[in-house]
């Protein structure tokens, strides 16, 4: 590659709002065969709302009060969503105690419920089957309704049995489906990535026309991830803004990190949309294609 035309691509996509921190990336760029997007906060606003609340042996509103005080020591924007719930109904947060939080899965926290302790288990089935907190098939069905609807459905276990249900649904960005489509034209293979459950990311994938669908995934896990596609071949873009994200975008081809992302996945990424526009990623990769053509 000749310097200059790596450099006046860089100028370029500076104008752009695609910050490329060093020229190798963007020879790297034009060879990519996969790209992978994070889900959360990546193709989706990341900003979750409480759109279902279903109590089973208690009332809904006790049961928002209940996950929000487990939530209120979390920073997971899913708690957030259940906290901001139950600020309006009105309900106040309880004292908890010895907070815990299970990677991927979900939280815990001893509850005091006017001078009653209860441990209250707030997170997904992996969490509650590693609990022995069995749900039977009509709860098992209520999940399934949340999920194909491309939500998220987060259990309620207090004192080791189930007591609700909180469907959180996420929007998608405004960019997120034209950027698909483009890339999809562009002759890319495109994919997602998530740590929520395969049916909520299949609902998900199919509303912007992903068709391969990683889910499931552990936060420490995505980077094994990115490698396994590599070692079948794939040349890998890799799309994150979050602190899991971190080591798949150092592992990927091309890190590409969302400017509206934390830190560390700003830092991990060899390419920063500053934008936070998905359509970026397309306008990089055709910045990319166009440089490596002038050279060649
Ligand atoms: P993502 O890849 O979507 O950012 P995470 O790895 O953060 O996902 O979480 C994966 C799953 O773990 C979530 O979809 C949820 O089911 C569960 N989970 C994680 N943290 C929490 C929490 N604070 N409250 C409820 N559920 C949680
Ligand atoms: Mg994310």
């Amino acid at each position: 590659a000749t310097p200059t035309a790596v450099t006046v691509g860089i100028g370029r996509g500076a104008e752009l709002g695609i910050l490329v921190k060093n020229g190798e990336s963007l020879e790297v760029s034009e060879k990519l065969t996969t790209i992978l997007f994070d889900k959360t906060g990546t193709l989706t606003k990341g900003k979750p709302e409480v759109t279902d609340v279903l109590g089973i042996g208690v009332d809904e509103d006790s049961i928002l009060q209940f996950a929000a005080s487990v939530e209120n020591n979390s920073e997971h924007p899913l708690g957030d969503a259940v906290v901001k719930k139950a600020r309006e109904r009105g309900r106040d947060i309880f004292k908890t105690k010895e907070f815990d939080s299970f990677g991927g899965k979900g939280v815990k926290a001893i509850v005091d419920d006017e001078g009653h302790s209860k441990t209250v288990f707030v997170g997904n089935r992996a969490l509650f089957k590693e609990q022995k907190i069995p749900l039977d098939k009509k709860i098992e069905a209520e999940i399934l309704k949340i999920e194909n609807n491309g939500k998220t459905a987060v259990l309620i276990g207090i004192n080791s049995e189930m007591e609700g249900i909180i469907g959180i649904a996420d929007t998608l960005k405004e960019g997120t489906v034209a950027a698909i489509g483009e890339l999809k034209r562009m002759g890319l293979k495109v994919a997602m990535i998530t740590g929520d459950n395969q049916r909520t990311a299949d609902a998900i994938a199919k509303q912007v026309g992903i068709d391969v669908v990683i889910a499931e995934v552990l936060p420490q896990d995505k980077a094994v991830q990115v490698k396994s596609l590599q070692d079948e071949g794939e040349v890998v873009g890799f799309v994150g803004d979050g602190i899991n994200d971190a080591p798949a975008l150092a592992q990927a081809d091309v890190g590409i990190a969302i400017g509206s992302g934390t830190d560390v996945a700003i830092e991990s990424g060899d390419i920063v949309l500053i934008k936070d526009d998905l359509q970026d990623s397309v306008a990089g990769l055709q910045l990319s294609r166009k440089v490596m053509g002038r050279i060649k």
